[in-house]
Parts: C-alpha cells; structure tokens; sequence
C-alpha cells in the first residue's frame, strides 16, 4: 500500500544496514536524493528536498524505519534550496552542520521568497523561511551513530558550489556526493568552477565507494562508479572546449551553446545546463563576475521557454 504522504518516484533504498538513499525520480530541476544513516544514537541526515511535500514524504519514510530513533543530525553538502529547504521542517532540536560558504548563501537566499520565473510549472515550496547550519567544520568532520561513522569531508576548492562536502561511510564503502555527482541529468558548476568541478572527479575517485549517492539520479554501484565520472571529465572538458572556441569566435556564451553540438551528453536530462556552465566558463577564463541573471536569461532562450520542473 502507498503511504499518503508519499510521492510518486521517490523512494527510500536501504543501500547497506541502516544506511538509506532517498531517490527521486527523475532527478531533473529541484528533484535531489537525500540521505539517512540510521543507528541508536539517532538518525543522521544527508540533505533535505525543496518542497515540503517532498521533504515530508523523505521525512515520514526515514520514521517507518527509524524505530523511534529521531532527526539529531542533518548535513547539508550544499547551498542550493533542492537540497536545504526542507531544513526548516526539521526537528528544532536537530543541528545542521554545513560548509560556511552554504550557510552564507542560504543566509542571502531569495529564490523561495521571490522564486523566478524559470521553471514550468513554478516549484510549489510550501515553505516560506530558511533555516541555515548552525555547525561548520573547519577540516574534515566525523559524526557517530551507532555502528556507523560517517565522515563529512570538502573537496578544499570551489566544484558544484564554493562549499560542497560529501558524506562518507568507510566502514560501509557508502559516498553521499551532493552534486558533485550526477547520474544520467547534466551536471552543474555554475555556482561553482569547471575546473574545480573537473578537479573534485579526482578527488571523489580516491573514496573506494561501493555504492555512490549522487545528488541527482540513480545508486551508482561500485563498478560503475569509474564510468560515471569519466563521462563527468569528458562533459567538463567539453564545456571548457566549447567556451573556449566560444571566445575565441567573438560569440556570447548563448551563441557558443546554439552553434555546438552536444553529442552523448544529448542524452541527460536538463541539457540546456551548458548555457549555465558555459557562462561559468567565460567568467572563470576572463576573471569577470558572474551574472546568475543573464545566465538564467540565456538558459530560458536556449530552450525556448521556461525550464520544465516536476518539482
Ligand atoms: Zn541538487
């Protein structure tokens, strides 16, 4: 039987004993996966969703299998509000512990008050105020419950986001990636660096994961796990490619997305994500400021209209 508070799509896996993926299908605008590890000292969070709907369906699956142990901890391994607007429906005795930069963007965060008019049909939040981490580690973070220990660990340099971190279970070989990873969607770095996001497929690659969480997507099981952030280097190289040529043509990011052609990454969902990394690119190899404005302009005209959403 469907629970009614459930959504369709989303699921709770149990990935290794007490250790739970959150899965949405079809992990494209504002559908992340999240996380719960389970143990008697309660039960530790990877990340919220973007919706209360949402986050309440995450919520209430984590319940029916936490066997009363409650909410003490959520991590949140970055900014964006796909992955912390549901932080304002948790306990308010649990702490949420962030990179400083995560906190900071949430702290000056508007997209839930004044929500842009992007995506179609526009995001029903169901939440109107944040609620930002209170705990930054400085260095890496280790966090106990039970039998499980989980390390929160940041790459050191701007990726997805200036203050991406992952979860990681050693003793379980379970990484929690955030969006530093994605599965079969676009990846994004335009909050971020292409470089960097280019820099951390190394970094993530030195986890002897088993099983990968990627912020958007399905389980990444351990053989496959090679695959994935290869294809991740070829999508970056090309951005970096594309811009590239881009500037050297005299075109516009918008211009330089419109004249290439996207190839094998045609197939992940979202495609239209190259004009935001492009213009991330441009900034990055000129040493300008970013425009989140223009670059979200230009995404809509790429695709000829507003972003599709199911969030
Ligand atoms: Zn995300």
């Amino acid at each position: 039987m469907t629970a009614p508070d459930s959504v369709a799509g989303s699921d709770l896996v149990e990935v290794t004993p007490g250790v739970y993926a959150w899965v949405q299908e079809d992990g494209s605008w504002w559908v992340n996966n999240a996380g719960a590890i389970i143990g008697e000292d309660g039960v530790i969070l990877i990340d919220t969703c973007a919706t209360a709907k949402r986050t309440h369906a995450f919520l209430s699956a984590v319940e029916r299998v936490a066997n009363g142990a409650t909410v003490c901890v959520a991590v949140n391994t970055h900014l964006h509000g796909d992955h912390t607007h549901g932080n304002a429906l948790l306990p308010y005795s649990a702490i949420i512990v962030a990179h400083q930069s995560t906190r900071d963007g949430i702290l000056t965060d508007t997209v839930l008050i004044d929500t842009p008019p992007i995506w179609d049909p526009m995001p029903y939040w169901g939440i109107d105020h944040h609620r930002a981490p209170t705990v930054i580690p400085h260095g890496d973070l280790t966090l106990y419950t039970g039998e499980h220990r989980v390390q929160v660990c940041h790459p050191g340099f701007p990726a997805h986001t200036t203050g991406d971190l992952v979860a990681w279970l050693p003793s379980e070989a379970v990484l929690f990636a955030g969006d530093l990873l994605f599965h079969g969607v676009t990846p994004l770095a335009f909050m971020g660096s292409v470089d960097g996001a280019l820099r951390s497929l190394d970094w993530m690659a030195k986890f002897p994961a088993q099983h990968v969480i990627p912020g958007h997507g399905p389980i990444v099981t351990g053989e496959d796990f090679e695959s994935v952030l290869a294809a991740h280097d070829r999508y970056y190289r090309f951005i970096k490619d594309t811009a590239q040529r881009g500037r050297h043509d005299d075109q516009t990011p918008l211009e330089a997305a419109r004249s290439c052609d996207l190839g094998e990454f045609a197939e992940w969902g979202d495609a239209e994500r190259l004009v935001l990394n492009l213009h991330r690119a441009y900034c990055d190899a000129a040493g300008t400021e970013f425009d989140l404005l223009a670059a979200f302009t230009d995404t809509v005209a790429f695709n000829d209209g507003p972003l599709h959403c199911i969030a």
